[in-house]
């Protein structure tokens, strides 16, 4: 099929170097021409494993177009996917001015029958907002058809979601537009039962409840380890002995430092919103945000209990600062609010993440953190280990070396992925729950 996409970041381009993949001709289309200007050289403005050779193979077979150039990709195209950002306004309402720009620019452009795809994450009516802007504002007879088909794939593992999707969500108003999509994405999918059709109102909420039920589960089993630690039970023992009743599972209720991404928060604060738009106040999703936002300064309180409230003089070593591993994206991550925290005390900071640390430094302005290139070099006299994300590198800890660099052998451990058994080297360790 010959495609578009609009707004190349992580869901655009992940997306359309995926259909490429599987032999579709793609046009990714970004307003941001440098990032298309790097991205014609196979610089990409994201870090995801496995993309950049996808993303050159497919270049170089010319199945991967890169144009800041609309009306060049749409008329070549019969199917259009809007991918671009839907980022939170200050009051917690979704900001669609992506979208509704998006519309304009295709409504202008556009010159023949097309199907317009909602992949952005937006709340429930948006679509055919979108179709009523384009129809209003276009000189010819075109026929628009519009569906929601929502993205549901994870940042750091992004690749796989795509090509290997638990489901695809299609919401649509035809027959015509259902067996279109069906077919596009039918190289991804063998089993037609991960087909998920319905109308486009529900698909697009599908999107917001299956983050906001994640959130929960994140936010309940933290608020399960703050209580763990006030009894003395330990949250990882209460989540094996629950997660083993098959209508819990194990998946999301670890406990941790809280949760971050460009998702879960602008999600649960955009559906919140929404309800509140037609007349419902949501109990359960208010709390969710609460306790996260209370859950990053965790491992702050902590640190706090241990060399009191007035940090000057201490040195902490930050390992991890992407908001998950795997993943560049430092946005609303963890990490942003445990530094600022760790910094407004007097304290001082060495960081290290394997990818993020170039995002974390144009999202973080102070004087008193430093970045090195090594997980080793943040330790050298440093007065703790303060672990925010879990990346594979830092599970197997080599204690020699710790003791040797750190001046106490203390580490704060967010993700709860170390053993209890390094306390018998002589390591103070603090867990989130246990
Ligand atoms: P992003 O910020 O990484 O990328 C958005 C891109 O759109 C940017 O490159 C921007 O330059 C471009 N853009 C903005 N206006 C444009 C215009 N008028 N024309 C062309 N390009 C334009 O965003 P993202 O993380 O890819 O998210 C996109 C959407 O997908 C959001 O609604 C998000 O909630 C949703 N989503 C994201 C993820 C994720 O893991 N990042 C997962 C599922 C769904």
């Amino acid at each position: 099929m010959k495609l578009t996409i609009i707004g190349t970041g992580y869901v655009g381009l992940v997306t359309g170097t995926c259909f490429a993949e599987m032999g579709n001709n793609v046009y990714c289309v970004d307003n941001n021409l440098e990032k298309i200007a790097n991205l014609k050289n196979n610089i990409l403005p994201i870090y995801e494993p496995n993309l950049a050779s996808l993303v050159k193979s497919n270049q170089e077979k010319g199945d991967l177009i890169f144009t800041g150039d609309l009306k060049e990709a749409l008329d070549s195209s019969n199917v259009i996917f809007i991918a671009v950002g839907t980022p939170e306004k200050e009051d917690g309402s979704v900001n669609l001015d992506y979208v509704y720009n998006v519309a304009l620019e295709i409504a202008e452009v556009i010159s023949h029958d097309s199907l317009i795809v909602i992949k952005s994450t937006v709340p429930v009516g948006t679509a055919f907002k979108v179709k009523e802007l384009i129809e209003s504002n276009l000189d010819k007879d075109i026929k628009i058809d519009i569906a929601s088909n929502p993205e549901f794939l994870k940042e750091g593992v992004a690749i796989d979601d795509c090509m290997h999707p638990d489901r695809v969500i299609i919401g649509a108003q035809n027959d015509e537009v259902f067996d279109t999509l069906k077919e596009l994405y039918s190289s991804f999918i063998v089993n037609s039962d991960r087909f998920v059709l319905m109308d486009v109102k529900s698909a697009e909420m599908s999107k917001y409840v299956a983050n906001a039920l994640l959130a929960t589960k994140i936010s309940f089993m933290n608020e399960i380890a703050n209580i763990c630690e006030k009894v003395g039970a330990n949250v990882k023992n209460v989540r094996l002995g629950i997660g083993s009743d098959k209508r819990i599972g194990y998946d999301f209720i670890y406990a941790g430092c809280g949760y971050g991404g460009s998702c879960f928060p602008k999600d649960v604060k955009g559906l919140i919103n929404t309800a509140a738009d037609n007349g419902y106040e949501p109990k359960i999703l208010a709390n969710v945000d609460e306790v996260n936002e209370n859950q990053k300064l965790v491992l702050v309180n902590k640190i706090v209990d241990r060399f009191g409230e007035d940090l000057s003089g201490l040195t902490f070593a930050i390992w991890g600062l992407s908001f998950k591993p795997q993943t560049d994206d430092v946005r609303c991550a963890p990490s942003l609010v445990i530094a600022s925290e760790i910094i407004e005390r007097g304290g001082k900071i060495q960081a290290y993440d394997p990818k993020a640390t170039d995002n974390f430094q144009q999202n973080f302005d102070s004087e008193n953190i430093v970045y090195e290139n090594s997980k080793y070099d943040v330790l050298n006299d440093a007065d703790a280990l303060v672990l925010i994300t879990e990346w594979k590198e830092f599970r197997a800890l080599d204690l020699d070396e710790l003791a040797k660099r750190l001046n106490q052998k203390i580490i704060f451990d967010g993700r709860n992925i170390y053993s209890p058994k390094i306390r018998k080297a002589g390591f103070e360790l603090y867990q989130i729950g246990c």
